[in-house]
């Protein structure tokens, strides 16, 4: 029996963890599960699956879960402290799929009693990169991408050594507006960016699919992850999005991981580590895809993606101050607050205040010291918002 954790195990990722697991009851032993205001969804599963605790992030909405959950035996509980104590009781295997810069302390609780963490929160990679690596490699525990296209790279680099790999491509699909000009894209509201043609997923990655903030954060993602240069990353626009990534060797040869656009895979690839197990996806019949077609993303229609190369090279906090400036401006675009290509001048704007702050870039990457930069690149988010308002 494997003692699995989920956090977010009401969103996206976590619902098609839950679909894999509900499908071998016998070999899983259900420790916490994650949810935000969705109680009864979080409260369905935790009873089906029979887990020993279930956490909502939200306080007010604790009495909820617990009338949700009266007579089943399962512990109901609430906030951002109960979350890290969750994360805290001994499992083998934890899903990381809270959405945000929220799902880094449970993931790093986690990987700290040493269970091998399932990482689709990008946002950990990429607000605290050395931190997260560092815990894992204290503590001897696995970290595993979930995000598809960092799957795909994992798989690709399997019995390969790192030293060889000359480029590392992931693709992108391009999002709502890959065909929009950019006059289009400026009037776009927030429900057009959060349909997406390939994949289902969560309403704010679907977005950030559209903007390519979603491609810019697995670029800095894959810098720590693999620990490649910079130089090293390269973004193709592959509207099929069944090309995950592609690697290129010193030697000439390219490896591809091509499959269908569900997410299942990577999970499963990482639930299933290092054994191979059948999974429940789409089997791809490329003679009947006929075409598979890349091109290099449109610099002026995805500013996102060059403010990536400007956090890698920056380096420090400047990863944490990013996404912060992201999510905020996210936000403000969902209650219309700004155009959807503000999110980037915004961003940009945040980053280029802070990053003349070396005791703010350079400070010591603990998770306190992530949380008050967060805080504080929030805080400036906001406050370029409301003088460009003016
Ligand atoms: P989602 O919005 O569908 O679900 C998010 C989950 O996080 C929900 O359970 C929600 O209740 C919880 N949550 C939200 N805010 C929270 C907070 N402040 N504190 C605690 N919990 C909170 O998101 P998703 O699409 O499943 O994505 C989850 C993560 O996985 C994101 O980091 C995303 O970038 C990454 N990811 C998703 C996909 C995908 O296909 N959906 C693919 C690759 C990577
Ligand atoms: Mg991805």
């Amino acid at each position: 029996m494997k003692r699995v954790s989920i956090f977010g195990a009401t969103g996206s990722i976590g619902q098609n963890t839950i679909d894999l697991i509900r499908r071998a009851p016998d070999d899983y032993d259900v420790v916490a599960l994650s949810g935000g205001a969705n109680i009864a969804q979080l409260a369905a599963d935790a009873k089906a699956l029979k887990a020993e605790v279930a956490v909502t992030a939200y306080p007010e909405r604790l009495s909820d879960l617990q009338d949700a959950l009266s007579g089943t035996g399962v512990e109901a509980q609430a906030g951002a402290t109960a979350l890290a104590e969750a994360a805290d009781r001994p499992a083998d295997w934890v899903m990381s799929a809270i959405v945000g810069a929220a799902g880094l302390e449970p993931g790093l609780v986690a990987l700290k009693q040493g269970a091998t963490l399932a990482l689709a929160n990008k946002e950990s990679l990429v607000t605290a990169g050395a931190l997260v690596l560092e815990t894992a490699k204290a503590s001897g525990a696995t970290l595993l991408p979930v995000d598809s296209e960092h799957s795909a790279i994992f798989q690709c680099l399997t019995g390969e050594d790192i030293g060889s790999v000359e480029k590392i491509t992931i693709t992108a699909s391009g999002g709502a507006f890959r065909d929009w000009s950019l006059e289009e894209m400026a009037k776009a509201t927030p429900e057009q960016a959060a349909t997406h043609p390939n994949w289902d997923m969560g309403q704010r990655i679907t977005i950030d699919s559209a903007s390519m903030f979603n491609k810019a954060l697995e670029v800095i993602e894959t810098k720590e992850f693999f620990d490649v240069g910079a130089a090293q990353i390269d973004v193709l626009v592959h509207p099929e999005s069944l090309v995950h990534a592609i690697i290129g060797f010193n030697d000439g040869g390219l490896k591809a991981h091509v499959g269908s656009a569900d997410m299942r895979h990577a999970i499963g690839y990482a639930l299933h580590w290092p054994d191979r197990k059948e999974l429940p996806v789409e089997r791809l019949d490329l003679a009947k895809t006929g075409q598979l077609n890349f091109q290099t993303p449109d610099p002026a229609r995805y500013p996102a993606l060059r403010l990536a190369w400007d956090v890698m090279e920056i380096g420090g906090m400047a990863g944490c101050i990013f996404n912060a400036a992201k999510e905020e401006a996210l936000d403000a675009f969902i209650d219309h607050r700004i155009g959807f290509l503000d999110m980037a001048t915004v961003v940009e704007e945040t980053l280029t205040q802070l990053s003349s702050d070396n005791s703010l870039i350079r400070a010591e990457m603990t998770l306190d010291m992530v949380q008050n930069t967060d805080n504080h690149a929030r805080a400036t988010a906001r406050h370029v918002m409301t003088t460009r308002r003016g």
